[in-house]
């Protein structure tokens, strides 16, 4: 009888079973594909390297505005794929390597609950039979495809998956909607060449973030040659064509090589089907514990549905195996303070409230705020590192007690400082306290106390 079972090892799977491990619990983890999950195999990990490529040569091709002249820029999508399997390669060795201990067992197969009760879960995995007194469910998410008449069993269609495996480039490809990944997309394929065009049904692209973040990265995009068709539906695709409607427009046919689809990911609950736990839209219903319905039954990451990032994956894990281990009886997570970046060039990366939270129909906060922002170019190492470039920087404050509640901004490369935002959200710094911590100069973090500095 194990202490604890975990199926899938994604970063909330191998997250959980590290912690409980180390911590004395007997634990078992059922990967049915690699350790690792989507994150590493097939999401976060693979997009950013391929990406980091594409940024490599954009520069090297921009050169000459920093003085730089570098002639017959090229390069090998076939050697840029090698090296992003190299990087998956050592990074899941890591991975695997950390999960090492005595309290540890790991099954390669397909899991299955069998049956489970207030003591005892049975789970089938490779035709063995396996006891557990806990289980936590991590088996994560998958591509949602759309029923669009044309999409199945059509080999010019890509998830996010195949599009990550293919060797070659297309020639030109159609990104059926603009949301995180099809705009990360955009980003690789356009710097790499290829014709890209965007179809998204909203009225705008990455509809979840800052607006003007969003027009800043939108005007850029647009002037690059990227076409990006908004308020559109894509009726049906035939073969290379996608046939797509705008709001209120005619008809139009595009003719593609590709067609990726990113229309969002959806709960995995695969091997799932005789757990009895309450369920919410497809999606395993948790409390502030990560705990099921059923006691003994625990959940974190994409299969809660909650917020599919690797980095929630992992803290809502944490939070499980916390509370199973009594370590600290009541950590939750702070929801609030969640960052998330989108990796276009350049970054848009944000935390917190945003203006629409806190006026207008679908406000969650109705308070008075205001809102200090300033362009990127206030700071010098900004200035001195991205030639051309324009960016943002927005606070946004409740007005009365003059706390941080939320910041988003655009420009590279605030990826790597928006956790200091996010941190001041979670402490719920107001801005004068912010205004005392010391940022090392030159960055282009400085941005954060340049606009908290604001009066
Ligand atoms: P997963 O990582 O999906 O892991 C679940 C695992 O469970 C899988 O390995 C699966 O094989 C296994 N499994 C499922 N069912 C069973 C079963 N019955 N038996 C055994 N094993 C099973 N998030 C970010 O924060 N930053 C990013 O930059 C980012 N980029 C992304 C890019 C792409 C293209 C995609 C698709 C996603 C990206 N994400 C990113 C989202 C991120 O990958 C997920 O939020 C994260 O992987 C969720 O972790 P998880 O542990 O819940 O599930
Ligand atoms: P998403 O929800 O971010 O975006 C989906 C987009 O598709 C939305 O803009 C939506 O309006 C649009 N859409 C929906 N149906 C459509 C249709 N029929 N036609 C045209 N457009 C349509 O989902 P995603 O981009 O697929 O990403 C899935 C998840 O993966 C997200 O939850 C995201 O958080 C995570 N992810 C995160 C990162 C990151 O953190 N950098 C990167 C990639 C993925």
């Amino acid at each position: 009888m194990y202490d604890l079972a975990i199926i899938g090892g994604g970063p909330a799977g191998y997250t959980a079973a590290e912690q409980a491990s180390l911590n004395g619990l007997k634990t078992i983890l059922f990967e049915k594909e690699q350790l690792g999950g989507t994150c590493l195999n097939v999401g976060c990990i693979p997009t950013k390297t391929l990406l980091y490529s594409a940024k490599q040569y954009h520069n090297a091709l921009n050169a000459r505005k920093y003085g730089v002249e570098a002639q017959a820029v090229s390069f090998d999508y076939q050697k840029m794929q090698q090296r992003k399997q190299k990087v998956v390669r050592k990074l899941v060795a890591g991975i695997k390597q950390r999960l090492k201990n005595d309290n540890m067992t790991m099954v390669s197969g397909r899991a299955v609950v069998v049956s489970h009760d207030e003591k005892t879960i049975v789970i089938e995995c490779g035709g063995e039979k396996y006891e557990a007194q806990r289980l936590l469910i991590a088996t994560g998410s998958n591509n949602f495809v759309p029923p669009i008449p044309g999409i199945n069993g059509n080999a010019d269609v890509w998830s996010s998956t195949e599009a990550l495996s293919a060797t070659e480039l297309p020639a030109s490809i159609v990104i059926v909607g603009g949301g995180v990944i099809g705009m990360e997309f955009a980003t690789l394929y356009h710097e790499l060449g290829v014709k890209v065009t965007v179809v998204e049904a909203m009225p705008s692209v990455l509809p979840q973030l800052d607006p003007e973040c969003v027009s800043l990265l939108l005007d850029k995009y647009k002037k690059s040659g990227i076409d990006i068709l908004t308020s559109t539906k894509v009726l049906a695709i035939d073969g290379k064509k996608v046939i797509c409607e705008p709001q209120g427009g005619e008809r139009l046919t595009i003719e593609t090589d590709k067609i990726l689809i990113s229309v969002g990911r959806r709960a995995n609950l695969d091997g799932l089907d005789n757990l009895k736990v309450d369920m919410e839209r497809g999606a395993i219903v948790v409390n502030d514990m990560m705990q099921t319905s059923c006691k003994n039954i625990f959940a974190a990451g994409d299969v809660t549905g909650k917020i599919m990032l690797a980095h929630v994956a992992s803290r809502q894990a944490e939070v499980a195996v916390g509370y199973m281990l009594k370590l600290i009886p009541l950590q939750r997570i702070a929801y609030n303070a969640i960052p998330s970046v989108v990796y276009t060039n350049p970054e848009i990366a944000s935390v917190g409230l945003q203006e629409r939270d806190l006026k207008g129909e679908n406000c969650v906060l109705p308070i008075e705020y205001e809102v200090k922002s300033l362009p990127m170019t206030f700071s010098g190492r900004f200035v001195a590192e991205n030639e051309g470039e324009t960016g943002l920087c927005k606070m946004v404050v409740d007005k009365k007690n003059k706390t941080i509640l939320g910041v988003h901004m655009i420009g590279n490369p605030c990826s790597e400082f928006v956790a200091a935002a996010s941190f001041a959200v979670r402490m719920g710094y107001t801005v004068a306290e912010f205004r005392q911590v010391v940022f090392p100069h030159p960055t282009v973090s400085e941005i954060l106390k340049e606009t908290a500095n604001i009066e």
